[in-house]
């Protein structure tokens, strides 16, 4: 079996949204599609791990941020390497409610989408979500292109750092900084790596310059 095969597949960057009471929460996911059009069936994916997974199970329902290939790969990090059980993952994020109070992001998104959850599944590592869809909007707010972000985007531009037509996978691997948390890799635009301040921090996930490792090609 090859599962090389798998990379095939495409997937979208979304923010997953809903609410803990009142408060707004969510996470960065890869796994959001339309399952049936009559009536329009919306399926997500979350971790059992992820607070987002029990509030949606809670609050019975969710949104979805679509994020444009502008979305900053600190944003995506602010919704995907911190659990919104200690942080207010929307603190700093320009956001609104939708009808039912569900948060999306003001900046950077294609549209955006509100399910009212009708069942869930779960498996081993994660929930099966399936939202029927009671509200949606189709925009290019705060985007230059309004180009939705594929998951493949995200690796070879936003956390590669290469630029959007690089053809990355044909250069020889270099010696390079890497977040072991997020993945990120360091790219030299601010100097070389051992001159950066004590207090530089990964622009993904914000973990702290000691933390990286040195990947050797
Ligand atoms: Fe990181």
């Amino acid at each position: 079996m090859d599962t090389m095969a798998l990379r095939n597949l495409t997937y979208g960057m979304f923010v997953l949204g809903t609410k803990n009471g009142d408060r707004p929460t969510g996470c960065t996911v890869n796994t959001v599609i339309q399952v049936t059009s009559d009536p329009i069936l919306i399926m997500a994916c979350v971790n059992h791990q992820n607070f987002t997974n029990q509030c949606i199970k809670q609050s019975k329902g969710f949104s979805v941020s679509i994020l444009s290939e502008e979305t900053p790969g600190s944003v995506i990090g602010n919704f995907g390497f911190r659990s919104g059980r200690d942080t207010d993952k929307f603190a700093s994020i320009p956001y609104f409610l939708t009808p039912e109070g569900y948060p999306v992001l003001k900046l950077n998104t294609c549209g955006w989408l509100e399910c009212k959850l009708e069942s869930f599944t779960d498996l081993k590592t994660h929930t099966l979500f399936i939202g029927s869809l009671t509200g949606a909007e189709a925009g290019t707010a705060g985007a230059a292109s309004g180009n939705p972000m594929t998951y493949a985007y995200y690796h070879r531009v936003v956390k590669g750092k290469a630029p959007a037509n690089a053809p990355i996978f044909e250069k020889p691997l270099e010696s390079l900084w890497t977040c072991p948390i997020c993945g990120y890799q360091y790219d030299g635009s601010a100097g070389p790596f051992g001159d950066l301040p004590h207090s530089w921090k990964c622009p993904i996930c914000g973990a702290g310059k000691d933390a990286f490792k040195l990947n050797k090609a």
